[in-house]
């Protein structure tokens, strides 16, 4: 016979490896449990990155001595009662496997005392075998140890990072807590040495400024939109502050931290055209949904999530976000200091000490030019930005000067064309009809005989996106039309493309998705890329254009339409002040 049933200790290591991976996992489940206690206090302490010491600390409600017994049994919770309830999961833990599996790789020490009982208890737990419980002095709450991690499984301890990335993976473990729990008082301590102390507060946007930093906080702007069941709220940073990394944005489910790949992709398409690629925003966000709209049961380490509507979900997500950039592209005023940003690199530095070597190295600053680069904002004239500049002129037949009463502004004359062209261009989308211009000469295009038949059925379609084409011999069809708004040139690959894309999404959303991707290319190359001088009429009415359009600041691919330079920023440059 050549199968063999694991002893309970193998299964339980087995099982362990899922749930603990590092330092940082346990740090995770030890606070999952005390935020199900209902703590209003955690207190992390960690002594050689976790490694050594991990000890958490809380005032939730605690356990009596039957259940403290009971706690380190696997699948032991006291979270699901009833069968059903696995499908509304309203706590963050439910498998009640962390103890457990903690337990199996680790030297593990449990004190508790319940609300109302006159003293508390312990129990030690070592590589699974456990010891009798003991009466212990304790303060109402639980306070869980953990030594010696990974003792009795070398290999998992080869597979540690260096000691500053284990710290800086459990100050991120920490960090999403707090963000989403801004009531409750979060302290980690590092071999002795605070790193995070987070005191409550009650408003969200407080917990922001000390998980992280208020040089990033103060860009934030919150946002809220419900739709049916589903709402959808946090906070976001607005074009052109971004970063090289998704590391600021943090997706929260019923105020669960996880890394769902349905949110992330809504949130950037929220952005979409706005940011140049490989350029990310900051976000923090929560959507509250019904429990038994997600399921939670899909990951270990319940870092996934499933959602019974998926779509509605993304489609609420990039909606809440579009609009709160819309609102926020109208009235930049409100949030706009006079002064340019102060590039902000060494931010996460300050607030989280330890973290500062990892953090620097995955290059976290924001863009070098940001300081430079300001939103427009509504002046007082009661016109629009870009109408009440004062053109002085233009340079190198592509770049406008202006004056504004704040200083120098320099307008990239292709990027503001490109912008308008695409918002034209996107607006007769969204009516539903883009005026078709018929070429000169039809453009032939081959295709394969599942083309074909996918061609056939989705002519419609393409039509409402201004392309009309005919069947032109056996394997191929001819285009007629192309969007008005874009230049003569090749469409052959961009139907060839959206016919590909045709058989790939199912929904006419996703379609325009991929479109307006494709579009805000054609937009960039539509308008006339040679220099061009134009006439002081031509700038004005460019200039007008742009105070009729939406994300006026950005063109198609995010780069900056214009660049503004204060006067205390000219100052400097010429070392009038220092
Ligand atoms: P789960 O959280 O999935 O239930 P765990 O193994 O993490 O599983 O914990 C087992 C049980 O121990 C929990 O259901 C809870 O009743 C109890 N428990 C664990 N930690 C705490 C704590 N900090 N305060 C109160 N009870 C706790
Ligand atoms: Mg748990």
């Amino acid at each position: 016979m050549k199968i063999q049933i694991l002893s309970d200790e193998m299964a339980s290591r087995i099982a362990a490896g899922e749930v603990v991976e590092r330092p940082a996992s346990v740090v995770k489940e030890l606070i999952e449990n005390s935020i199900d206690a209902g703590a209003t206090e955690i207190f992390v302490w960690i002594e050689k990155s976790g490694t050594s010491v991990i000890r958490v600390t809380d005032n939730g409600e605690g356990m009596a001595s039957e259940d403290l017994a009971l706690s380190v049994e696997r699948h032991a919770t006291s979270k699901l009662q009833q069968d059903d309830d696995l499908f509304r999961i309203a706590t963050l833990g439910f498998r009640g496997e962390a103890l457990p599996s903690i337990s199996s790789v680790s030297k593990l020490d449990i004190c508790s005392r319940p609300r109302g009982a006159t003293t508390g208890y312990g129990l030690g737990v070592a590589g699974g075998k456990k010891d009798e419980i003991r009466p212990a002095a304790a303060a109402i709450g639980t306070t869980v140890e953990i030594r010696d991690i990974f003792f009795n499984t070398p290999a998992r301890r080869k597979f540690l990072k260096s000691p500053a990335t284990e710290l800086s993976h459990i100050c991120d473990v920490v960090n999403r807590m707090a963000l989403a729990r801004p009531k409750v008082h979060f302290r980690l301590q590092h071999d002795g040495r605070t790193v995070a102390d987070y005191v409550p507060v009650s408003n969200g946007k407080d917990r922001l400024d000390q998980v992280l930093g208020a040089e990033i906080a103060k860009e934030l702007i919150a946002f809220r939109r419900g739709v049916g069941e589903v709402t959808v709220h946090g906070y976001l940073s607005a074009a052109p502050t971004s970063f090289p990394n998704t590391r600021y944005l943090y997706t929260f489910v019923n105020h669960r931290y996880v890394r769902d790949k349905v949110l992330t992709h809504a949130v950037l398409h929220g952005y979409e055209t706005l940011l140049m690629k490989g350029q990310y925003p900051a976000v923090i966000l929560f959507v509250d949904i019904p429990f038994a709209e997600v399921d939670v049961n899909v990951h270990p380490a319940k870092y996934e999530v499933r959602f019974r509507r998926q779509s509605d979900v993304h489609e609420a997500v990039s909606r809440a976000i579009r609009q709160a950039l819309r609102q926020e592209a109208r009235e930049p005023a409100q949030r706009m200091s006079p002064m340019p940003m102060s590039p902000f690199s060494g931010v996460h530095e300050s607030s989280l000490p330890y973290a500062g070597s990892s953090f620097s190295q995955s290059g976290l600053s924001p863009r070098r030019e940001e300081p430079f680069v300001l939103p427009p904002r509504v002046e007082p004239t009661g016109k629009g930005f870009f109408s009440s500049l004062h053109v002085i002129g233009q340079v190198l037949g592509c770049y406008l000067v202006c004056s504004s009463s704040h200083g120098l502004v320099l307008i990239d004359q292709h990027a503001a064309h490109e912008r308008i062209a695409f918002e034209k261009l996107r607006r007769q989308m969204d009516d539903g009809k883009v005026e078709g211009q018929s070429l000169l000469i039809p453009q032939t295009v081959e295709l394969s005989g599942g083309e074909m038949l996918l061609l056939e059925q989705k002519l419609g379609v393409l039509e409402s996106f201004g392309f009309l084409l005919e069947a032109f011999g056996p394997g191929s069809y001819a285009i007629t039309a192309a969007p008005a708004l874009l230049p003569e040139g090749d469409y052959r690959q961009i139907v060839r493309q959206m016919v590909a894309e045709l058989a790939e999404v199912d929904t006419l959303t996703k379609l325009r998705q991929h479109l307006e991707d494709r579009l805000a290319t054609i937009a960039c190359h539509s308008v006339i890329r040679a220099n061009r001088s134009l006439e002081i009429d031509e700038i004005h009415a460019l200039l007008r254009q742009l105070d009729q359009i939406e994300f006026a600041t950005q063109c198609p691919h995010g780069r900056p339409v214009l660049i503004e330079i204060s006067r205390d920023e000219l100052d400097r440059m010429f070392k009038r002040v220092v």
